[in-house]
């Protein structure tokens, strides 16, 4: 059969993209290898699906083109984003700019997507791989899992939304980055993002489970990267929570560039150094029975207070008595600036998205055409877009493929 447009991939950018050249009149059809739509989409926000954020700024999107987001954020905001899915049933619920299905389930924005498809006649094929793609007239070449055979479908437009690698368990297997480049696009290398960081330094095993909040500064060969606030959580392999995942995308790159990173953690970040030296002195001269770990009691935890000491190559059993000054100050510094060490981001089967992806530079940000490939469209997270976290990731997602969409519908 022949259809107007195909669309690889049922994520969230390719279900929007269909919708919107549906809209249009089109006859379109999605093809994905896993067996369901949106399965990424299912996953988001802990089941919970933070599909966008009020709060929007360019600092919320990387690329190697910092202004190429937004350009096409402009053309489907987020206020076009909650309408739209506002008309599909979804009410959104606000956490801190943060939006969510009022339902707090996932599964709702599928369920809305997929009956606004099943509503515009949209076709569906699923457990097939597009292995090829040949031009001009596109022929799409898949491999049905079931009985590995190939099949082959024709669209006169097509729109790649395959995604990145991150979680390629749910679909995701960086497949369509052969896709794009077979069609002569450029692919910037894919790094792992929003993911945890592995340290070699043993603390983190010691400190593991303890979660506090810190200021954090990544640096790569010495030079400051970028800094983020929030919880922070030691784990057996190294070191996670929202910070750390915001940070990942640039210490992934400085790793993959071969640089020494390490982070700077502030963890007393609402007393300065000098405030932090005369309280641990006030307890030192309040009772000199105090051990070193002692004098930290209340106001670190305690495996995190053990560590610290530690690392500063003090006693943590030491009596106050036996206490210097200088050692007070070694630990004060050490609150105020403590160093881990960074040797490899988690891998891709940990990351929420893919840093890197095809150039933007090869695609119109009026349309998302190719400017390679007449009558191709690329979105979502298979273009180098990556959001921060927050909702920023599906917005994009939302955004780019509901342009693609509706451009692959004009004449
Ligand atoms: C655990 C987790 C939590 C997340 N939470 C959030 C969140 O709360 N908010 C947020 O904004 N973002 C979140 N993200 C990121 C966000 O989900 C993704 O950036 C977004 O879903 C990407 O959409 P996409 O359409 O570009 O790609 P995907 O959703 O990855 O869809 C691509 C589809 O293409 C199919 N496909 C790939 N290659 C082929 C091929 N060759 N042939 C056929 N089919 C193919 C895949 O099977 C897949 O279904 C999260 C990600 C993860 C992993």
């Amino acid at each position: 059969m022949d259809y107007d447009i195909i669309v690889v991939g049922a994520g969230a950018s390719g279900l929007m993209s269909a919708i919107a050249a549906g809209r249009l009149g089109k006859k379109v059809l999605v093809i994905d290898q896993k067996d369901k739509a949106g399965k990424k989409i299912l996953a988001t926000g802990n089941g919970k699906c933070n599909f966008t954020n009020l709060y929007q700024a360019p600092d919320c999107y990387r690329s190697d083109d910092s202004a190429f987001a937004m350009k096409v954020l402009s053309c489907f905001n987020v206020d076009r984003t909650i309408e739209f899915f506002e008309e599909l049933g979804i009410y959104p619920k606000e956490r801190n700019g943060y939006l969510y299905p009022n339902s707090e389930q996932a599964a709702s924005v599928v369920q809305v997507l997929l009956l606004e498809c099943k509503r515009l006649g949209v076709h569906f094929i699923f457990e097939e791989t597009v292995m090829k793609i040949i031009k001009p007239h596109y022929t799409l070449i898949t491999l049905d899992k079931e009985n590995g055979k190939e099949k082959k479908y024709y669209g006169k437009k097509l729109i790649l939304a395959t995604g990145g690698c991150a979680s390629p368990k749910l679909g995701s297997d960086g497949s369509g980055y052969n896709l794009a480049k077979s069609l002569g696009h450029t692919i910037l290398k894919p790094l792992p993002a929003l993911v945890s960081l592995r340290s070699p330094d043993k603390f983190c095993k010691t400190a593991s489970g303890v979660r506090t909040m810190a200021k954090v500064e990544a640096y790569g060969n010495h030079k400051l990267l970028d800094r983020e606030e929030g919880e922070i959580i030691f784990t057996d392999y190294g070191i996670s929570g929202i910070p750390i995942m915001q940070l990942s995308r640039f210490v992934a790159k400085a790793l993959d560039q071969g640089q020494k990173v390490y982070l700077k953690l502030d963890l007393l970040t609402k007393a300065s150094y000098e405030e932090i030296l005369s309280m641990l002195q006030n307890r030192w001269n309040q009772n000199k029975n105090k051990t070193m770990e002692e004098l930290l009691i209340g106001l670190l935890n305690n495996k995190l207070a053990y560590v610290l000491i530690k690392e500063a190559s003090l006693d943590p059993i030491k009596p106050g008595k036996e206490i210097s000054i200088k050692e007070i100050k070694l630990l004060a510094n050490k609150i105020k600036s403590f160093q881990v060490n960074i040797k490899a981001t988690n891998p891709f089967d940990n990351a929420q998205v893919s840093a890197g992806g095809v150039s933007t530079k090869e695609i119109n940000e009026k349309t998302m055409e190719s400017k390679l490939s007449k009558n191709l469209y690329l979105c979502g997270e298979l273009v180098d877009v990556d959001g921060t976290c927050g909702g920023y990731n599906l917005q994009w997602a939302w955004s780019s493929g509901y342009l693609a969409g509706i451009s692959a519908a004009k004449p």
